[in-house]
């Protein structure tokens, strides 16, 4: 019998928690570390669409990106939405692991994952850790193999996420060849970008005025939506649990654990249309 503090640990593998910012709420936050885990399920946010299909599949762990509840929270009831889920998915117990900001930045986090699937090499952190200047951090930045204009970069953005719409920032003919990464809403990134010298930065979201510090800046932005900047790899997130937890079960002497079913929610979607 796998326990949730187990798949604790195999996730403190896969983002170390000490890499999550100060201001964010990372790792178990709902639940029993003593209890059996036999079905886990991965989600970029809790929402009543993913508690729901975690109820009914019965899962263990919720291993949700974005915390819940993220907010300092005084009373657990059912008249707010976040606490409502925080009510409903205990009382059906199922917990609740965030790994969010330490996933943003591990070594194989989201934002090397954006650099790797965008043909970024050479990469370092945007913005150091600064316990491990030499270790992994926030952001990423790198370069690729030949430059492209922002147009076309933009272009194999919105193709190689499959993504609906992309709203890019800057002149379409630059030259761009030194990238920055900066999943969800990357906006406070956009000095750092400045700072090193990127060509562009490709984030999830911006606000009107960053965008327009941007533009003031002579940096091009790419603007992906904060879903379809993260939810890929929350995808990745439940394989590799998945992967680890085959691993311990396989390398434990105990035949009583059986297996243990992971996936990434399938009832999770974009709650942003597009026309
Ligand atoms: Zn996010």
């Amino acid at each position: 019998m796998i326990l949730i503090k187990q798949v604790c640990n195999i996730l403190e593998e896969l983002a170390p928690l000490r890499l999550a910012e100060e201001w964010d709420n990372v790792g178990l936050i709902l639940g029993d570390p003593e209890l059996p885990v036999r079905k886990v399920m991965t989600c970029l946010t809790v929402t009543p669409e993913s508690a729901q299909e975690a109820i009914a599949e019965k899962a263990d762990l919720i291993v949700s990106h974005h915390p819940l509840p993220f907010r300092k929270t005084r009373r657990i009831t059912t008249e707010s939405t976040a606490t409502k889920l925080v009510w409903e998915l205990a009382r059906a117990g199922v917990s609740i692991y965030s790994p969010h900001t330490a996933f943003d930045s591990t070594v194989s986090g989201i934002n090397a994952m954006l650099c790797e699937r965008l043909g970024v090499g050479d990469m370092r952190s945007l913005i150091p850790n600064r316990d491990e200047p030499e270790g992994p951090g926030a952001g990423r930045v790198g370069k690729l193999s030949a430059p492209q204009t922002l147009l076309q970069f933009a272009q194999d953005v919105k193709s190689k996420f499959a993504l609906p719409k992309v709203h890019f920032v800057g002149d379409a003919e630059r030259e761009v060849h030194f990238i920055a990464t900066a999943c969800g809403s990357g906006g406070t990134f956009l000095e750092h970008a400045v700072g090193v010298g990127a060509d562009v930065l490709v984030t999830g979201e911006a606000t009107f005025h960053t965008v327009l510090e941007a533009r003031a800046s002579g940096i091009g932005m790419i603007l992906m939506g904060h879903y379809f900047s993260e939810r890929f790899a929350v995808e990745a997130l439940a394989e590799k649990i998945g992967a680890a937890i085959g691993a311990a079960i396989d390398a434990s002497i105990d035949a009583s654990i059986g297996d243990v079913e992971v996936w990434a929610s399938r009832r999770e979607s974009n709650p942003v249309e597009t026309l």
